[in-house]
């Protein structure tokens, strides 16, 4: 049996074609580092469980933290439309990042609307922001504003409305500490900020 590719998030083959290449170019000294954590909780680094878990964990931070490897901003390929300016929603992105305060997954999906002045993104550069955007330590306020920073910044849209919900297996997100209980946080830029109706049509489009 072949080894199996961490793979959490199940993403294009296109989001995922890069790696953290410091990560590899340092592959001996954090292996070296895993080990002696390992060592240091009272385990048996030379058990035969965990004799490859060093380099499994340095292979996973690879795939994890490639968002260092990319300038988010270069990623939603601006093309221009004069003529559309309506509401443009791209919804259920899955993402898979890492909470910054302990190093612990929290995953979910976020929600993009926008609407355009001019400058419009192709819908599938979407997810590869939000990619870019989570493949690192992060916590998810950031991740919401960002992502509403970045569209704000490249687009110039008349107005920009981010929901990011997601599932915390740390104890840093706020709230009811609950199985399966999720945190919504939401970023509003321009329009969005002024316009309740507005607000409530990207709600309404992303539930239904
Ligand atoms: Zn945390």
């Amino acid at each position: 049996m072949g080894e199996n590719r961490f793979d959490p998030l199940d993403l294009d083959d296109d989001v995922k074609n890069y790696t953290n290449s410091r990560a590899r170019e340092n592959a001996e000294l954090i292996e070296g580092h895993i080990r002696e954590i390992l060592r240091l909780i009272g385990e048996d680094p030379d058990r035969e469980g965990l004799l490859d878990t060093p380099r499994r964990v340095r292979r996973m931070y690879e795939e994890i933290f490639a968002g260092y490897e990319v300038d988010p901003r270069e990623l939603l390929g601006v093309s221009f439309d004069e003529k559309h300016e309506e509401l443009v929603i791209v919804k259920d992105i899955v993402f898979y990042s890492q909470c910054e305060h302990h190093m612990a997954p929290f995953f979910g999906k976020a929600h993009i609307g926008y609407i355009p002045s001019g400058r419009i993104a192709g819908l599938s550069k979407f997810a590869r922001l939000v990619d870019a955007v989570t493949r690192r330590l992060q916590v998810q306020e950031r991740i919401t504003s960002e992502i509403a920073d970045i569209f704000e910044e490249v687009l110039k849209p008349h107005g920009t409305m981010v929901v990011v919900e997601a599932e915390h297996l740390c104890m840093c997100s706020r709230g009811v500490k609950k199985y399966g209980s999720k945190t919504l946080t939401s970023a509003v830029r321009g329009q969005f900020r002024t316009d309740s109706k507005l607000r409530e049509e990207f709600m309404s489009l992303i539930r239904s």
